[in-house]
């Protein structure tokens, strides 16, 4: 086992990582325009200020917290 190649590949996983890590930082800045801090009905669009509230006031619909991933099931 050679030392240098070893600290030369680790080298290279570490860039490649923060490479990802950057292309993923873009595209979630461009590609979530809305749904940054509040919740917002799918439905009616009607914006629930409350983090802690799961529902709708306006017309009732159950709104996910995890920014709209389960919703159009
Ligand atoms: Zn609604």
């Amino acid at each position: 086992m050679e030392f240098e190649e070893l600290v030369c590949y680790s080298q290279t996983a570490i860039l490649i990582v923060l490479g990802i890590g950057y292309l993923v930082n873009i595209r979630n800045k461009t590609g979530k325009p809305k749904l940054k801090a509040k919740n917002i009905c799918p439905l009616c669009d009607y914006i629930i200020s409350d983090q802690s509230v799961n529902y709708c006031a306006k017309c009732g619909n159950m709104v996910s917290h995890s920014k709209g991933l389960s919703l159009k099931k």
